[in-house]
């Protein structure tokens, strides 16, 4: 304790609803894992519904999947550092870049281990995370295409990731246009053309021209069920493959609002609390070190008062809970990510 209960049935049902919906529409899906992190036990389960391509943004991801034994494409989500340039090389069949001198470094080593490394162009079409501009990707291009040891694979964008940016008709064109454009210019095929992220599930569900954009590289709606623009809920998919499961270490009537001299809390904050009389205080074995406490949701009548690093405290409504006792959870995009990368939550795949 604490535990994640990981319902590998649900995630491969969300994996297969979505392969089966986006191939109608021509667009295959790259399966981000990153958000746990890079779970091998996962990245089999997605590959066995016939999804081919697994990303996750931490090359060493990469290498622990490969040492399991996960037979895959495995494509590198984040720009790669020069540093790191030998690694992605050997462990990633494809990274995403934005920058020519890393490309040239790709090149190099490339060559150097007898690889092809596919690169993956990125365009900035506003949400101003990575990416090239469009007026600098035709420079970009030229440079790239002469490379040794290099295939340019591709181009893409990522919206919705940093600055909120929608994906829309009119940027989802552009992309497309662009490839268009390229291809043409320097009479090259370009084999992927990936229009962005879970974000990207509501322009897809209403557009009829996806145009030359054929691929979408999704995490969060695999392994949540949701689109991530408003965290709808996408019909028919699972949104509780994940469970935290935490240990009461404290059940005790108590006052609501703290008592003596206020200063700063664990981490340096003067929190505010509303005197609403003696409430249901119950603790539980986990904190901020293993889990994001404001992106979890208990499944008792309870509310979430706060946490330091280790303990986690709760106002649970009209029950009485015994200590020793479990309470359930369910968990957004940031607490997974924490929990998975956490050594101290065992996972557990039900
Ligand atoms: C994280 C990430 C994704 C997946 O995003 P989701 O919202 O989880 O679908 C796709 N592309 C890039 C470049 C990313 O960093």
């Amino acid at each position: 304790m604490p535990r994640l209960e990981i319902n590998i049935n649900k995630i491969k049902h969300n994996a297969k609803t979505l392969k089966e919906e986006f191939a109608k529409k021509g667009i295959t899906i790259t399966s981000v894992i990153k958000g746990v992190a890079g779970s091998p036990e996962i990245a089999n389960a997605i590959l066995e519904c016939g999804i081919t391509t697994i990303a996750v943004s931490l090359v060493q991801d990469i290498k622990k999947m490969k040492e399991f034994g996960v037979k895959a494409e495995f494509l590198l989500t984040r720009l790669p550092m020069h540093t790191e340039v030998f690694d992605v090389v050997k462990y990633a069949d494809i990274s995403l870049n934005s920058e020519i001198s890393t490309v040239k470094l790709l090149s190099k080593h490339s060559l150097k281990q007898g690889k092809k490394h596919k690169v993956v162009l990125m365009l900035e079409l506003g949400d101003l995370r990575e990416g090239i501009l469009p007026e600098d990707i035709d420079s970009v291009v030229e440079q790239t295409i002469p490379l040794e040891g290099i295939e340019l694979y591709g181009i893409g964008t990522n919206l919705a990731c940093f600055g909120g940016i929608k994906p829309s008709e009119k940027n989802m064109a552009e992309l497309s246009q662009i490839a268009d454009r390229i291809q043409e210019k320097y009479h090259i095929k370009l084999p992927v053309v990936s229009g962005g992220n879970s974000a990207n599930y509501e322009w897809l569900l209403k557009t009829d021209n996806t145009g030359n954009i054929n691929n979408l590289r999704i995490g969060e709606a695999i392994l949540l069920g949701r689109e991530t623009l408003h965290r709808n809920r996408i019909p028919n998919l699972y949104i509780d493959a994940f469970t935290l499961v935490c240990e009461v270490i404290e059940s005790k009537l108590k006052p609501s609002l703290p008592y003596g001299d206020k200063c700063q809390n664990a981490f340096g904050y003067k929190p505010e609390f509303t005197d609403i009389g003696n409430i249901n205080r119950v603790i539980v074995g986990i904190g901020e070190q293993s889990v994001d406490t404001k992106a979890i949701k208990p499944r008792i009548k309870a509310s979430i008062i706060g946490a330091s690093s280790d303990h986690l405290i709760l106002h649970v409504k009209n029950k009485c809970i015994e200590v020793g006792s479990e309470i359930r959870f369910d968990v957004k995009y940031s607490a997974l990510l924490r929990l998975s990368t956490s050594p101290y939550v065992k996972k557990v795949f039900i």
